[in-house]
């Protein structure tokens, strides 16, 4: 396993973390297989969408504010309970197929890293299987 440290500016922000998961391919050696991508966080999840306009992203983290406001009588006396919901939404994993060495995504395709409550910095994992 490998892990990868991120340092998030803002309490949401996405972030395209694609070219460290294709480093790692390359320095695992792999041809063909798949990468797991986890974090290891209960108020940051992970995803796969648009990498050419950034305002996609953008109006992700606005939706997301929108869906999820920040204050709304939650019950968890830590404060970022809207945190711990946007990480259930997007989910703690993705999987990405490797074929000849680099990663199959789509032409617009990037992974993001989402940060939900930073600024932070944040793990990642990955783990290779043949
Ligand atoms: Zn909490």
């Amino acid at each position: 396993m490998n892990e990868l440290s991120v340092q998030s500016k803002s309490r949401t922000e996405f972030i395209d973390i694609t070219r460290r998961v294709q480093q790692f391919a390359a320095q695992m050696k792999l041809e063909s297989g798949i990468i797991t991508v986890f974090v290891p966080h209960t108020t940051a999840g992970i995803t796969i969408n648009e990498n050419a306009d950034p305002d996609v992203t953008a109006d992700m983290e606005m939706v997301f504010d929108r869906m999820v406001p920040w204050t709304g009588g939650y019950r968890h006396s830590e404060g970022n309970t809207a945190a711990h919901v946007k990480a259930t939404l997007t989910g703690s994993s993705v999987q990405v197929i490797v074929e000849n060495g680099r990663l199959a995504l789509g032409t617009w395709q990037s992974i993001y890293f989402c940060e939900f409550d930073g600024p932070r910095t944040r793990k990642i994992w990955l783990k290779e299987s043949v």
